[in-house]
């Protein structure tokens, strides 16, 4: 695998490398040009000079012309108007043979330029290296020619270009080094993040990435932590409801185990003789049926709190006249209260016309399971039911003067088959499951339910309707 590092390192390095050349060759042509450029200016003011101090027709012309070729370290050559040689600094004897120099670029151009000079760079026998040419074309009616080589050009620019490639290796050397560093500084965080990756692939979802950087890294690092942790939530989430759902068989097997064991053992006996006693038979067939409607009831109540959990439920809303609710659920439990000699009450200040906007079904549900358990755990004194109409919401209570219960169990009584007294429980036919459902409803009707009780005094129940909310009806049922 290649790293990062080694990519960074590479690009880096690229990108130095053609940058170096770009620069080695703009400076090394820029550098030629302005020396040449130096050199040109000093030959023409080398020629001014020389047509100042050489005169018009002298004797001594190829005497004067070498003493200035030595000063000005060059050649100098004077050529007449018609471009025969005068004198040339380096030939004094042959200049009688040399050819028209009329021709020559140099004195071509200096003869067409509006300054009078001329230039241009030719290759010389004589000396064997390019020689730079500038001709000037006098007034004297004569062209004074200087030559010069241009070998202290190369040399300069050949040492500039030493400089420059021993400097930029430096550099090259430096930065390596240095883009080594930066991408290492890249990494670090990275490698945390990447080593934090393989933890929580591993199950470790607690491993907690530290990266100080504020940057994207710090960003990626923030949020790989808040992934993390909403995973691990999710899963200990998941975990959860497995238990709960691995608790909620182990109940509810054990709930259905008592009345199916029972009525077995009723059965068995009624075929191993019983039947014939008809007496003992009957009593031991009206035993088995009340374990028949127990195990029923259970199953009603498990079958009511499956379809309030899944996800498909809706309220089959309508407007429902909740006195009259209240009302049918007493008249179902009257029979129950007067046979243990307890009075059930009901109170209200709801204006006739009130109508809450509520699933019938379920809201009896709740107040069957709420009244149900009132007169189970009371055995004197009174159930009272009142609804109270408050400013945004209904609230329906159910009071009595029963046991009470402990307030450390208030918090678990909404839990499913939690009760408090099993045996009592189970003898007065209740699966552990009636509040559970009560606090379902509630949650599907965006209510809630509150319990106040004192232990040996009675318990009050109170369910919260929120007037103003928006339910989710069942599909397909009209929500009014
Ligand atoms: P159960 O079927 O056992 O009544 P519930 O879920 O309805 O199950 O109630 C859970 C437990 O809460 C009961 O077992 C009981 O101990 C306690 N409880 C419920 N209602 C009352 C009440 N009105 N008075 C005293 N205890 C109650």
């Amino acid at each position: 695998m290649k790293t990062i590092n080694f990519q960074i390192t590479l690009s880096l390095f690229g990108l130095f490398l053609a940058g170096f050349l770009a620069v080695l060759i703009v400076m090394d042509r820029l550098l030629t040009i302005s020396l040449r450029d130096d050199l040109m200016s000093q030959m023409r003011f080398q020629c001014l000079l020389a047509d100042e101090l050489i005169p018009p027709g002298t004797d001594s012309l190829q005497h004067l012309v070498e003493h200035i070729a030595r000063r000005v370290q060059g050649r100098v050559t004077v050529v007449d108007e018609t471009g025969r040689v005068l004198a040339d600094s380096h030939h004094r004897q042959r200049v009688r043979e040399y050819d028209n120099h009329l021709n020559r670029e140099e004195i071509q151009q200096a003869i067409r330029s509006v300054d009078g000079f001329g230039s241009s760079i030719r290759y010389s026998e004589t000396i064997n290296t390019d020689l730079l040419y500038l001709a000037y074309k006098s007034p004297n009616h004569r062209f004074i020619r200087i030559a010069r080589h241009q070998q202290f050009l190369e040399t300069i620019v050949g040492r500039v270009r030493m400089v420059f490639v021993v400097s930029a290796l430096a550099i090259l050397a430096l930065s390596i080094l240095a883009s080594h560093l930066i991408a290492r500084r890249i990494m670090r965080p990275l490698s945390a993040i990447l080593n934090s990756a393989q933890e929580i692939k591993n199950g470790h979802y607690d491993r907690e990435i530290v990266v100080r950087e504020n940057n994207e890294f710090g960003e990626l690092g923030r949020m790989l932590n808040a992934m993390s942790t909403r995973l691990k939530d999710d899963i200990g989430q998941l975990r959860k409801l497995q238990d709960i759902r691995r608790d909620f068989v182990a109940n509810a097997s054990h709930e259905l185990r008592t009345p199916v064991s029972s009525i077995r053992g009723y059965v068995e006996t009624l075929l191993d003789g019983a039947l014939h006693d008809e007496s003992v038979s009957r009593r031991f067939l009206e035993r088995a049926l009340s374990n028949v409607l127990r195990l029923e009831s259970i199953v009603q109540d498990m079958l009511d709190l499956s379809r309030l959990e899944s996800r498909d439920r809706g309220l089959s809303l309508r407007y429902v006249d909740v006195s009259a609710s209240i009302r049918n659920v007493m008249a179902e439990w009257d029979d129950s209260a007067s046979r243990k000699g307890l009075r059930l009450l009901y109170e209200t200040d709801l204006p006739s016309d009130f109508r809450l906007l509520a699933d019938p079904y379920q809201l009896e549900k709740a107040l069957v399971n709420l009244i149900d358990n009132a007169i189970k755990y009371t055995e004197t004194g009174h159930v009272r039911i009142q609804a109270h109409l408050a400013a945004d919401r209904l609230e329906i209570s159910v009071e009595d003067t029963g046991c009470g219960i402990l307030p450390q169990e208030i918090p678990r009584i909404f839990e499913r088959f939690y009760r408090v007294d099993k045996g009592r429980s189970r003898q007065m036919g209740g699966s552990g499951l009636g509040l559970s459902i009560v606090r379902h409803i509630m949650d599907i009707h965006r209510g809630s339910v509150r319990v106040e009780s004192e232990v040996g005094r009675g318990s009050r129940f109170l369910l919260l309707f929120p007037l103003h909310v928006e339910l989710t009806p069942s599909k397909g049922i009209p929500a009014v």
